[in-house]
């Protein structure tokens, strides 16, 4: 039984690494939306939605369907939409409506009754990153009209329930430091693995390259390439390796991770100098008498693209990692689990260990091992 699931595990696993991999991401954008959705994104939704939620987590489950449910009510009730209505993408959200960015420009918008309605049912019906019709009003307002299907859900438990943080996001930034703070490899094996379980392509950034006595901190990275994770360096100080970083960044949805003093906001502020003064600018126009409900916002980059801006970023440290899911997060693991002499094997100390074989033998590098103890140890 655990094996068949396991394998079925595993199957689903590989099929949706090649998704992401090869997957140009989302459709090109149409204009009947409704048709869009009705004919095209089923498919798309339930694929990143396996891999985002823990798999063995039933209630999760029934929330998506709920939330899939929900889809289809909106555009069974909802009607014909205008025709003055315009696609855009929730920046922040506010008690009793959100902010939406259309064209470079946001408006502050309302939820149309029928998704109110939802909303009570559902908690929390809208979230940073979704994308929405809306319909833009005279007075500069606007009322959204749809939620669009949601390519990836970014969630952490709330009091047992479940509460998105954010949607629609593509990959995770791991922000580390040469030194100050040192250098914790752990930590990003730790955000790896978040990674891995949330379905976001991760993306591991050496800042302070400046402060760099020796090639030791390049070399601590070598590991990765090889497992298919991309590092860059750089410094924000001296700007070296920020072209690469923009590149990485342009034209998809990011969350930054990290230790706090990496300097996060400092490569942020580099690639793009006006990005904090455009949020305050925001924050002084729009939220009047309103108080945010999250706290998270969208950043949007000049040159493409959107960050999360969240508080408390390391409360994602580990995104509900069940213990059995942890070996499917190593990408080195893969091609041993199942192979092992007993099923259930968690690859830690029994005899007859393929994944111990094989580090023995020198194919798994011997601290991404180490990592994959600690935290099996910390899930126990
Ligand atoms: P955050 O907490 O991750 O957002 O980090 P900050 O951006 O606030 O940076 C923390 C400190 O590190 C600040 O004093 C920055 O000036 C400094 N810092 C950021 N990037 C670099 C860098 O590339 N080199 C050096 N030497 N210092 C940096
Ligand atoms: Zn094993």
């Amino acid at each position: 039984m655990t094996k068949g699931k396991k394998k079925k595990d595993k199957a689903s696993r590989r099929g949706l690494r090649k998704t992401r991999k090869t997957a140009d991401r989302g459709p090109a954008r149409e204009k009947r939306w409704d048709r869009q959705y009705r004919e095209g994104a089923g498919e798309e939704i339930h694929a990143p939605f396996e891999r985002i939620v823990s798999r063995r987590d039933r209630r999760q489950r029934e929330i998506e369907l709920a939330r899939e449910i929900l889809h289809e009510k909106q555009f069974e009730a909802a009607g014909e939409l205008p025709p003055e209505a315009v696609e855009g993408i929730i920046v922040e959200v506010l008690r009793g409506g959100c902010i939406v960015e259309c064209g470079g420009q946001k408006r502050r918008c309302m939820l149309r009754g029928l998704l109110k309605s939802l909303e009570t049912q559902e908690h929390n019906v809208i979230a940073v990153g979704d994308r929405v019709i809306f319909l833009p009003l005279d007075d500069g307002t606007g009322v959204i009209e749809r939620i669009l299907p949601r390519r990836t859900i970014l969630s952490r438990k709330y009091m047992e329930r479940e509460h998105v943080v954010a949607t629609n996001v593509d990959q995770l930034v791991i922000v580390v430091s040469v030194d100050a703070p040192p250098l914790r490899i752990r930590l990003i094996d730790r955000y790896l693995v978040a990674a891995e379980n949330g379905g976001l392509v991760p993306i591991i950034l050496l800042n302070k390259m400046d402060l760099a006595a020796d090639d030791s901190a390049r070399r601590a990275m070598q590991v990765y390439p090889g497992l298919g994770y991309e590092v860059v360096f750089c410094s924000a100080k001296t700007g070296e390796g920020l072209d690469e970083v923009k590149g990485s960044l342009a034209g998809k949805n990011s969350i930054l991770a990290g230790q706090s003093g990496v300097g996060k906001s400092s490569i942020l502020n580099a690639l793009q100098p006006g990005l904090h003064l455009q949020v305050a600018e925001v924050s002084k126009t729009t939220r009047k008498g309103a108080h945010t409900t999250t706290g998270v916002t969208l950043l949007s980059l000049d040159f493409g693209g959107y960050v999360v801006d969240t508080p408390g970023i390391r409360e994602f440290a580990l995104w509900d990692v069940a213990a059995a899911d942890l070996p499917f997060l190593f990408p080195e693991f893969e091609e041993y689990i199942g192979k092992c002499r007993f099923r259930g094997c968690t690859h830690t100390h029994e005899p007859g260990c393929e994944v111990r074989q094989a580090l023995q033998e020198g194919k798994i590098n011997p601290d991404r091992y180490d990592s994959y103890c600690r935290l099996m140890e910390s899930l126990k």
